[in-house]
């Protein structure tokens, strides 16, 4: 229904029919699911408290969020909550850019976006969010990010949180490493003599 633009560079088959789309019309239709008590609880914390809420392992001590009712290393149920965040630390990122149509509401995806894993502090399990930052030459692991919480009234989803922004932008450290890697491939020249000693051995 003319959601997508047709920018295919090749519209023939190699033997000259025309490539074909099959068009399915218009789907609509509603659906529900029950998060039950966790993902309750999870929600309602983020939505009017504004505080993620992690689930501990009384066994191992391992702290999930979002929480869940079994630990996946002993299998214990889990019941003691463990607020957690709203600071963490980055574990991957992805710079969306190809759009496509939102399941949660039909519509195409705004690009670009950016899909974050975060570790929340006091948590061992990674959340998935996004990020606001879609230059991914200003993202790396490791980066410490800080949730950013919708104004009030809260949607009762993960949108209660907007985002994730990184809280100290300035990139030192990886950038000087870099460089450092740099000037022993200039000197690389120097050092036939390990060369020799590998061959030797
Ligand atoms: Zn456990």
């Amino acid at each position: 229904m003319g959601i997508y633009t047709d920018r295919r560079k090749v519209k023939k088959t190699p033997d000259g029919y025309d490539l074909m789309i099959h068009e399915s019309g218009h789907l609509e239709y509603d659906f529900d699911w029950h998060l039950g008590p966790y993902w309750s609880k999870f929600l309602a914390e983020l939505r009017d408290n504004a505080r993620f809420m992690g689930i501990k392992c009384s066994q191992c001590g391992t702290v999930y969020c979002p929480p869940r009712a079994g630990c996946g290393r002993c299998f214990a149920e889990m019941n003691e909550w463990v607020e957690v965040g709203p600071e963490g630390e980055l574990r991957g990122f992805t710079v969306v850019r190809f759009p496509y149509i939102n399941p949660n509401n039909g519509e195409l995806m705004p690009v670009p976006y950016t899909a974050i894993w975060v570790t929340l502090d006091g948590a061992h399990t990674r959340t998935m969010h996004y990020c606001n930052e879609h230059d991914e030459k200003k993202l790396e692991v490791g980066m410490r990010m800080r949730a950013v919480f919708a104004d009030e009234p809260r949607p009762t989803s993960i949108h209660a949180v907007k985002y994730f922004e990184v809280i100290n932008p300035v990139r030192k450290a990886k950038p000087a490493a870099r460089a450092k890697k740099a000037k022993p491939a200039k000197k690389a020249v120097k050092k036939p003599s390990k060369k020799t000693k590998a061959t030797k051995k």
